[in-house]
């Protein structure tokens, strides 16, 4: 009975909706069926959660402090929570996660820490516009700003440089602010960069970066990592009364070893980032079909006329829209084949063309 309601369960076969759409990828299983191999101490206190801590400070290049917590909500907000008192801010972009997508949870966590949304262009911050925020009034009827939050990659899948960081980094210290990086998708902006992870964290200013399992290949979980230990005091306490504590935290730490030590993660997000770059210079060859953003990482964001999208989820598709009008997301992951990108181009193609070119209505009715 249980196998034949599995069977019956189909996985979704036309979608570019999100990165956490995948499945979990080979490395990140193979290491939770290891960690699988009998007793081993609870709530982190394993071996399998020491090695993965070491992991990441190899990866990073320095003696941080880490954390595993189960999503990004809970990482972003217990971070930004860490580092503030009830009566600062958070500046952050208008399209950040922590602004629009977290259901107010950094400032329930923080009991009341204001966030303060700035515009920027391709989803990044404009540091004239965030040095405004934090100057414009310094008495105490205004929420003290404390933290700069910066998205890598960002919401609308761009990329900052190094130099970009540092100077985002240089302003937020200039100002006596903290600097937290949303690293949801840090992986598709270090395989983006080419560079060494540190030199666009803690080289560049970033105290605390909350660096995402889920969207690179993992099941679940998401690593809150401080630069600056100091910051990290009594972080445990947090994590535990958020219910962020896993008690079989290994895992949640596992398949960090299997995602880091073979590089797989770096491996996952090129992939990610090169079906992107492919689907990108396909959508743009078709008329009525204008790229929102620059594709530096895993999405494409496309503006097209509301009857080709409406065309596209009749035939199937499924994917987010975006801000504006008739504005579509279409993401990458570790999973997406370029027979996944064909058949998507082929999709758009035939909605550009209009009903009647629908070959065999194969692609459903328009
Ligand atoms: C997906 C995502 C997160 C994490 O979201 P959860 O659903 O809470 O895991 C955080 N930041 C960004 C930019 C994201 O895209």
């Amino acid at each position: 009975m249980a196998a034949d309601i599995i069977e019956a369960i189909q996985p979704v076969f036309k979608q570019f909706a999100s990165d956490n759409y995948a499945g979990i990828c080979p490395d990140a299983w193979q290491a939770m069926e290891r960690a699988n191999c009998g007793f081993a101490s609870s709530y982190g206190d394993d071996d399998w959660t020491g090695q993965a801590c070491s992991c990441i400070r190899e990866v990073f290049e320095t003696d941080c402090q880490v954390f595993f917590v189960f999503n990004g909500t809970a990482a972003n907000s217990l971070a930004l929570a860490a580092l503030c008192r009830s009566y600062h801010s958070v500046i952050c972009h208008e399209l950040a996660h922590v602004e629009t997508d977290e259901c107010g949870a950094p400032e329930f966590f923080s009991n009341g820490t204001k966030i303060l949304h700035i515009p920027g262009s391709g989803g990044k911050l404009d540091l004239t516009a965030v040095e405004q925020a934090i100057t414009r009034r310094s008495d105490i009827h205004y929420p003290k700003p404390r933290v700069l939050s910066l998205t890598q990659s960002t919401e609308l899948g761009t990329v900052y440089t190094a130099r970009e960081i540092g100077a985002a980094g240089e302003l937020a210290r200039r100002h006596g602010l903290r600097v937290q990086m949303d690293g949801a998708r840090f992986a598709n902006a270090v395989a983006a960069l080419g560079v060494a992870p540190a030199d666009i964290t803690w080289k560049a200013g970033v105290e605390v970066l909350c660096l995402g399992g889920a969207k690179n290949g993992m099941a679940i979980g998401e690593a809150v990592v401080f630069f600056d230990r100091g910051l990290a005091h009594e972080f445990e306490f947090r994590c535990k009364q958020a219910g962020q504590l896993a008690s079989k935290m290994r895992f949640i730490s596992a398949p960090w070893i299997g995602m880091l030590r073979g590089g797989a993660w770096l491996k996952n997000a090129a992939h990610a980032n090169r079906m992107a770059r492919i689907l990108a210079d396909e959508l743009e060859k078709i008329p009525g079909v204008l790229l929102m953003s620059p594709c530096q990482a895993n999405a494409v964001f496309a503006e097209m006329p509301d009857d080709m999208t409406t065309a596209l989820r009749a035939a199937g598709w499924h994917f987010y829209s975006f801000i504006g009008t008739g504005g579509a997301r279409f993401m990458c992951s570790w999973q997406t084949t370029e027979q996944d990108v064909r058949m998507l181009v082929s999709a758009v193609q035939a909605a550009a063309a209009g009903p009647t070119e629908v070959p065999h209505g194969k692609n459903g009715h328009v």
